[in-house]
């Protein structure tokens, strides 16, 4: 039996900033496959934080320089709260998550502050991008677990 951590959006629950999901077709085939268990996690919402809420973006520029207004890495909202701690509090209990349930990999949305993988927005609010892992991404990563994004499954 595979067992596979997932963005619980990408399963279709509406725990996206806007209140909706982003659901994939591969992830729903994954979910009608006897042989594999899906763990769905928001870590987001595991880090407390509402549904809707105000987006949020790590603060990278797109040459992976700290932008000077904030520390490295740090995640800001839009109104320019710092909500740092709820994305770590998120991807300690994800990373615990899969840890107790022995996971095979997770598969994660791609983009997200949280979940996004190798290439996230890049804290302007602009729609740009710049190369990173979202911070239950690198959490997962930097703990042995294999992670992929719903664009390379
Ligand atoms: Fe989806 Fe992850 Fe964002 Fe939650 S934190 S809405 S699971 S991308």
């Amino acid at each position: 039996m595979k067992k596979i951590l997932v963005s619980a959006c990408l399963l279709g629950y509406e725990c996206r900033y806007d209140a909706k999901s982003k659901t994939c077709p591969k992830v729903l085939a994954l979910a009608e496959d006897k042989d594999t268990v899906l763990i769905p996690v928001c870590p987001e919402q595991l880090g407390g934080l509402p549904t809707p809420r105000v987006p949020s973006e790590r603060q990278r520029t797109k040459d992976g320089e700290t932008r000077s207004i904030t520390r490295p890495g740090a995640v800001l909202a839009k109104d320019g709260k710092d909500v740092t701690a709820n994305y770590r509090k998120g991807a300690e209990i994800a990373t615990e998550i899969a840890r107790l349930n022995d996971i095979d990999m997770a598969v994660l949305k791609a983009g997200s502050p949280s979940c996004g993988k190798d290439i996230i927005y890049d804290g302007s609010f602009t729609g740009a991008k710049a190369k990173g892992d979202g911070v239950t991404t690198e959490m997962l990563k930097q703990a042995g677990f294999k992670v992929l994004s719903d664009e390379e499954l």
